[in-house]
């Protein structure tokens, strides 16, 4: 699950950063897939809705070519400026062909650890368990502990099964070769945040028995306009039955804020295809930016087509254009105060 890949104004189209990540500290992120490449159509995808499915590993683009930016952003950046190196791609990263190689290079390149941030939908792979074990931190999701949940709330290729799902990760967990394991949990009220729903999540975590538990809650602008987070009640169900492991991941800072100081026009398109953005939040990625400046940049890259407005939450959000996200009815006012 991730950001999506769009061509900054550096020039760099696989790799980005570093950005702070909600537990990697500052991540120089790498995306290995075209924009919205994946094998789920979670409700709560931050990068719209799925069209079409795609459950098919093949070479999106070439490894050496994805090595070339790596090698050149290494050495653009100062080393203590980074503290992971991570695998996130605009949809599901495992699907890349290469991603074996890739991690192996990575960690020839350099010594920061490498983390995969995946749906884990392909660890039921030998191959594709092989591949990750080369990681520092591999990053699977888990967000139901039952088939009829997982297919109403990931809403996988029609090829993927819960139980090949739940096989594939705790086949990883036993590798004796694998790194940290760390399985995200994306809680929904409604849907997963119920006491029999994290009771039937909790049993099937105990048996893949990972290093740690993340719970994460949807917060930035979610594909289906009715996903909201649980509220105080359901977290503290969620950890008391999810148990020590498990711990609540407090939301990303801002994407941008440390990447562009002062981004300009083609940048805020790349901004948004990897990270949607409340309206609310451009007055801080555009620092010194009067408000004017900021409201007439969103209307020109919404008359050309390049971005659009999505409420969520009560609130605007600007995603890439590209994206797609069920019609809104709601008025909203996207403009920051003058
Ligand atoms: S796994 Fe789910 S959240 Fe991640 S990119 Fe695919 S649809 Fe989006």
């Amino acid at each position: 699950m991730a950001p999506g890949a769009g061509e900054a104004s550096d020039g760099l189209r696989y790799v980005f950063g570093p950005v702070p990540s909600r537990r990697l500290g500052r991540s120089l992120g790498i995306d290995t897939v075209p924009s919205k490449t994946c094998n789920w159509n979670c409700v709560y995808c931050q990068l719209g809705r799925t069209h079409p499915l795609t459950n098919a590993r093949k070479d999106f683009f070439p490894v050496e070519r994805i090595l070339a930016e790596v090698r050149a952003r290494l050495a653009a950046l100062r080393s203590d400026s980074i503290d992971w190196i991570t695998f996130v791609a605009s949809g599901e990263g495992t699907l890349h062909r290469g991603t074996g190689d890739l991690i192996r290079e990575v960690k020839r390149l350099s010594d920061h650890p490498v983390a995969v941030i995946t749906n884990g939908s392909l660890l039921h792979l030998a191959e594709v368990r092989a591949e990750l074990a080369a990681a520092d931190a591999v990053l699977p999701t888990l967000d139901t502990g039952d088939a009829d949940l997982f297919r109403r709330l990931n809403r996988p290729h029609r090829c993927l099964t819960f139980e090949q799902h739940v096989a594939g990760i705790a086949a990883f967990a036993r590798l004796r070769s694998r790194g940290r394991l760390w399985i995200e949990v994306m809680l929904v009220a409604g849907l997963n945040d119920s006491e029999p729903a994290l009771r039937r999540l909790a049993a099937v975590l105990e048996h893949i028995g990972p290093d740690e538990i993340h719970l994460i809650l949807p917060s930035r602008c979610p594909v289906e306009p009715w996903v909201r987070p649980p509220d105080t009640d359901g977290l503290r169900c969620a950890q008391a039955i999810l148990g020590a492991k498990a711990s609540l991941t407090p939301p990303p800072a801002m994407p941008a804020a440390t990447v562009h100081a002062a981004p300009a026009d083609p940048d805020l398109v790349a901004i948004v295809t990897r990270h949607p953005l409340r309206r609310a939040d451009l007055a801080s990625v555009f620092a010194g930016w009067p408000a004017a400046r900021i409201n007439a940049l969103v209307a020109d890259l919404l008359a050309a087509g390049r971005i659009q407005v999505v409420a969520r939450f009560g609130e605007p959000f600007i995603v890439a254009a590209g994206l797609r996200y069920p019609k809104e009815n709601a008025v909203i006012d996207n403009k920051i105060g003058a």
